[in-house]
């Protein structure tokens, strides 16, 4: 294993259910004696945000102004580069995030990807009539409306993004289907391919 630690970065339209294919992930690998660390990168941008910019609820982060938004996501990665080091770290984030304009902020600009130095790519996705119905049947997060034309777009975006810094990192890039009742078996394959990462 690389010294710094060997991050894997997971991402996926809000609501494709990325939580819940950790949380499978998870159970697995405590069963295979697997250590992983899950940082959600939005917790550590609400850490800083807390500290330093009078924000209380993670769904306020996305309406910030982006010059700041920008500012808390650089120190975040700074923060998990170091919290990685020496351990297999899965971090929950987003590749791109639709402003409340209908403009993309790119989750991991390069000055994220520099201080995370990721080994693996994963993007978790579903058909988008399915996303519509997850975030209609979760009342626990306050998550936008968006058509399916709008989310087929979204994560097209998204692909386009992870290969991109994928060609520039060298990471491998995994993509999961998260298909209706499936959660378990997309866990199943997100197991194998951060296991794959402590024989590099
Ligand atoms: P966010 O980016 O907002 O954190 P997320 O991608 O982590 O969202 P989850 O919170 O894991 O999404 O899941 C959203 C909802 O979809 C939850 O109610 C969850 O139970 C449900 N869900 C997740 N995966 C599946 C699946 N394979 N089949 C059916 N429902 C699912
Ligand atoms: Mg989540």
């Amino acid at each position: 294993m690389d010294e710094d630690g060997n991050i894997a970065i997971i991402g996926g339209v809000p609501g494709v259910g990325k939580t819940t294919v950790i949380n499978k992930a998870l159970e697995l690998a405590k069963k295979e004696n697997f250590e992983i660390t899950t940082i959600v990168y939005g917790s550590v941008m609400m850490e800083i945000a807390k500290e330093d910019f009078n924000i209380d609820h993670r769904d306020q982060l996305r309406i910030l102004p982006t010059e700041s938004q920008k500012e808390i996501q650089r120190r975040a990665a700074f923060r998990i580069g170091e919290r990685a080091r020496g351990k297999v770290v899965l971090v929950d984030t987003h590749y791109t995030i639709k402003t409340g304009e209908g403009t993309f902020l790119q989750g991991i600009p390069q000055w994220v990807s520099d201080s995370l130095n990721p080994k693996l790519l994963v993007i978790i996705e579903t058909y988008p009539k399915e996303i519509i119905q997850r975030r209609e049947g979760d009342s626990s997060r306050k998550r936008d409306e968006d058509t399916a034309d709008i989310l087929f777009e979204h994560q097209l975006i998204n692909k386009t993004v992870a290969s991109t810094i994928c060609q520039k990192t060298g990471a491998l890039l995994s993509v999961i289907k998260n298909g209706h009742g499936k959660a378990a078996e997309a866990g199943k394959v997100l197991l194998l391919h951060l296991m794959s990462l402590k024989h590099d």
